[in-house]
This record gives structure tokens, C-alpha cells and sequence, in this order.
């Protein structure tokens, strides 16, 4: 019987030992402040906290989140409901916060999380060649993650650098004139979907069918060197937002989103074509919204995020934003609701 109770109580008092440990390694009585350390190391040491906290609150919101690779492949009648394709377009200053934003990707994601347009050669920039090999350093770090990355480019600085047309020297109102005077911008759609039509109304002053043809040519050749600088190939753009007098009259955007081009087999798509309109939503940063800081903001949709990651690095919370809602993203119950977009950068 003693024999019997003692081995009942060294039992006892090895599994309260044990439990003890165990209880010990799973919630230490130090535990708490431990975590905010660790979070605010992690925070510290990505370089971007309010990038890592919108990705770490809408992802407890449900959102997912996929590069254009993905979204360009899936089936548009099966999205996800809570959808984040999430774009960065990468200018010289974007460089340094993208390496952030991509740890960010990795930690809360995992691969194929976002597209990275990167302006390589641009003509207005192909003249710094230390820029063009950062740009290219950044590309290949970000191909060693198997990231999804494409070119950031304008078709009218292009066409401008390659053609020379005879209007590169108008100002934007004679430009304006000329346009709206002598052309027509239709949304039409074909068998694959929905883009633009420049119509000439009687004269095609600007000669527009001349640099549609042209352009064909100059952004397969553009495609042709984007692939030998990186081994990838070209296959989408994100339009930039260039300051060149034409870029005022017609878009860049615009340009990209005809039919006449997007059926030539120069690209796929550019991330502001009419279709994409249709499935995604546009988030920009571009005019700093409070959304960045409050992710919660952002209400359960499909969008497609704009985010340079230089703005992201340098925001700040906008003193009293706490009960200031005036940059706050206009609610919508559906996509196709949203379909005004700005185009910048
Ligand atoms: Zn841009």
C-alpha cells in the first residue's frame, strides 16, 4: 500500500513538473512584453511599418493578395471576394523602400504577392547609366525571389524619343485643340473584351494611325531589350504618369487601352486597360490617402493597389487625421462604381 501511494505520488509530482514546463514554454508570465519587442524588432528591421501593417491588417481581414500574373490568368467569374492585386511602380526613389516592401510580401504572403513595374530605361532617365544598373540590381533581387516583375514605361515618351513626331514641340492647349477638335475616344469592345478607339473625325492631324503603327514596333523592340538587360520576358505594363506635353491630351493609359494595339501582340495589357476596370477597383496612393495609415478603411472589394513604396516609407499620420476623414476612400458597394482613375507617376 506504501509502496503503491509513493509511486502514485512521484507520478503526481513528475506530471505537475511537467505540466509546469510545459505551461512555462507556452505562456510565460514575461510573455507579453517579450511579443511587443519582437513585433516592434520585425517592424524596425522591414523599414516600412506602415506598409507591414496594412498587409498585417488586411490580412486578418480576410484579404488576399496576387500579383498580375495571377489575376491575368484566373478565372475573372471565380475572384476571391476580399482581392488585393497589389502593383508597385518602381521610379529611382522607389528603389530602396520596393527591397522593403518585398520583405514585407515575404513575411506575410509568401511568393507571387505583387507585380514590380520597374522604369527601366525610360527615355528621359536611359541617360544615367548608375541609375539604370540600380534599377537592374533591384530587378535581378527581386527575380531570386521568383517576384513578378514588368516594365513601368510611357508609350509617349517612347514614341516621342524614337519618331520625333512634328507635334513633340506643341504646347498642351494647341495639343488639346488639335484633339478634341479632330478626334473621337469610343469605348468599344471585341471578342476578347472591352478598350478604346481614337476615331478621326475627318483629318488625322496628329497622325495618330502612323504612331499606333509605329508604336507596335517600338515596344517590341523595347521588349527586346527589357529581356536581354534581365532574362525576363516583357509581357504587361503599368503606364506611367509622364509630364510630356501630349501625356496631358492623350494618356498614356489610353493609349495602351486600344484595341488596335492590344490585339498586335505587343503586350497583353497595361494595368489601366478598361477591362481591368471592370474586375478591380483602383486604390492609388497617389494623392496620399488616409487608408494608408488606417487600413481598416479599405471596405471588403477587389482592387488593385497602387503603391509606391517611397510614399509608403515617408508617410506620416496627418495631425488630428484621428477624427479627420477628408482623404478617406469613398465607400463602394460595388467594382463598377469606381471606374474614374487618375493617372500619375
Ligand atoms: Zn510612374
Amino acid at each position: 500500500m506504501f509502496v503503491r501511494l509513493k509511486t502514485l505520488l512521484t507520478g503526481l509530482i513528475l506530471f505537475t513538473s511537467l505540466s509546469c514546463d510545459k505551461a512555462a514554454e507556452a505562456t510565460p508570465p514575461v510573455s507579453k512584453p517579450k511579443q511587443k519587442i519582437d513585433e516592434a524588432a520585425i517592424k524596425a528591421k522591414f523599414g516600412i511599418p506602415v506598409y507591414f501593417n496594412f498587409i498585417e491588417t488586411l490580412k486578418k481581414e480576410g484579404f488576399v493578395f496576387w500579383d498580375f500574373d495571377k489575376f491575368y490568368k484566373s478565372d475573372k467569374s471565380k475572384l476571391p471576394e476580399k482581392l488585393i492585386v497589389i502593383r508597385h511602380d518602381i521610379h529611382s526613389r522607389d528603389i530602396d523602400g520596393g527591397v522593403n516592401a518585398n520583405k514585407v510580401e515575404k513575411y506575410f504572403i509568401g511568393s507571387r504577392a505583387a507585380t514590380y513595374f520597374v522604369m527601366y530605361e525610360d527615355p528621359t532617365e536611359e541617360y544615367d547609366s548608375g541609375l539604370q544598373l540600380q534599377y537592374l540590381k533591384f530587378i535581378a533581387s527581386l527575380n531570386q525571389d521568383t517576384v513578378d516583375v514588368q516594365p513601368h514605361i510611357s508609350a509617349n515618351d517612347l514614341y516621342i524619343a524614337n519618331a520625333n513626331p512634328s507635334w513633340k514641340n506643341k504646347d498642351p492647349y494647341e495639343l488639346k485643340e488639335l484633339f478634341d477638335k479632330y478626334y473621337e475616344v469610343k469605348k468599344i469592345s471585341d471578342s476578347h473584351g472591352l478598350g478604346t478607339e481614337i476615331i478621326a473625325k475627318s483629318v488625322d492631324t496628329l497622325h495618330l494611325k502612323q504612331m499606333n503603327t509605329k508604336l507596335i514596333e517600338i515596344l517590341k523592340a523595347y521588349n527586346a531589350k527589357w529581356e536581354k538587360a534581365t532574362g525576363l520576358k516583357a509581357k504587361y505594363y503599368a503606364s506611367h504618369g509622364s509630364k510630356v506635353n501630349i501625356n496631358t491630351v492623350l494618356n498614356n493609359a489610353v493609349v495602351l487601352d486600344q484595341l488596335s494595339l492590344l490585339r498586335s501582340g505587343a503586350y497583353e495589357f497595361d494595368t489601366y486597360n478598361s477591362w481591368i476596370a471592370e474586375h478591380l477597383i483602383y486604390l492609388s496612393d497617389n494623392s496620399i490617402p488616409s487608408w494608408i495609415g488606417k487600413p481598416t478603411e479599405v471596405k471588403p472589394g477587389r482592387y488593385q493597389l497602387l503603391m509606391h513604396p517611397w510614399v509608403w516609407e515617408n508617410y506620416t499620420t496627418p495631425s488630428g487625421a484621428a477624427h479627420s476623414y477628408t482623404n478617406s476612400f469613398p465607400v463602394p458597394t460595388s467594382n463598377k462604381q469606381k471606374k474614374r482613375v487618375s493617372y500619375y507617376k
